[in-house]
C-alpha cells in the first residue's frame, strides 16, 4: 500500500491572513504532528497552493467572494512556516499549485500503479473542510475508484462549524473515510 497524505491550502492566507480563521489556527499543531508522522513512515507528503493571479476579481471565484487572497508569489499564497520549519525539507514533499477548489492534475501527480487505484490509501487534512478538501476528496474518489480515501476531521477546518460538519456527512454519503470526528 502506498501512503499519501495531501495537505489542502494550508497557506498564510487561510490561516492568519485575508481568509484566516481561528478553527484553522486551531488544528496546525495537529496538522504539523500528522504530517510528522508520515515523514517517520516514509510516507508521501503533498501540499496543495490555491493560487491566484492578478486577474482574480474578474473570474469566478473572485466574483463570488470578493476577497483577494493567495496571490501567487505574496505572503499569504506561501505554506505556513509552522507546518514546515524544522520539519520538512523541500525535497522531502510535493508541492501542487491549483487555481480552483478542485485539482483535475491528480493523475499526473500521484501517477498510480494501478489505474483503479486499489494499492492507494490516501489522507486529506486542511481547509476548507467544504470548499477544497470535499472537492479533491470527490475527485480523487472519481479518479481512483478502489482507493481508500480518508478526511481527519481533527485535522480540518471549514468557513463555518456547520459547513464543517455538513461537508464531513457529505463526504461520508460519497465513502470517504472521515476519522476523528467530535
Ligand atoms: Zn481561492
Amino acid at each position: 500500500m502506498r501512503k499519501i497524505l495531501i495537505v489542502v491550502d494550508m497557506q498564510n492566507d487561510f490561516v492568519t491572513g485575508a481568509l484566516g480563521s481561528e478553527d484553522a489556527q486551531r488544528i496546525l499543531p495537529g496538522v504539523r504532528a500528522k504530517i510528522e508522522a508520515y515523514h517517520k513512515e516514509d510516507a508521501e507528503v503533498i501540499f496543495t497552493r490555491d493560487t491566484h493571479g492578478e486577474d482574480y476579481m474578474q473570474t469566478n471565484e473572485g466574483k463570488h467572494l470578493p476577497v483577494p487572497h493567495c496571490m501567487k508569489g505574496t505572503e499569504g499564497w506561501q505554506i505556513c512556516s509552522a507546518l514546515t520549519e524544522g520539519l520538512c525539507a523541500e525535497k522531502d514533499y510535493t508541492v501542487v499549485d491549483k487555481p480552483s477548489f478542485g485539482y483535475t492534475g491528480w493523475l499526473d501527480v500521484i501517477a498510480a500503479q494501478e489505474a483503479d487505484g486499489s494499492d492507494l490509501q490516501i489522507e486529506l487534512i486542511g481547509v476548507c473542510t467544504d470548499i477544497c478538501v470535499a472537492s479533491n476528496a470527490l475527485i480523487l474518489k472519481a479518479f481512483y475508484p478502489e482507493a481508500t480515501v480518508r478526511v481527519d476531521a481533527s485535522c480540518c477546518a471549514g468557513v463555518t462549524k456547520e459547513a464543517h460538519t455538513a461537508a464531513l456527512q457529505t463526504m461520508k454519503s460519497c465513502q470517504v473515510e472521515v476519522t476523528n470526528e467530535v
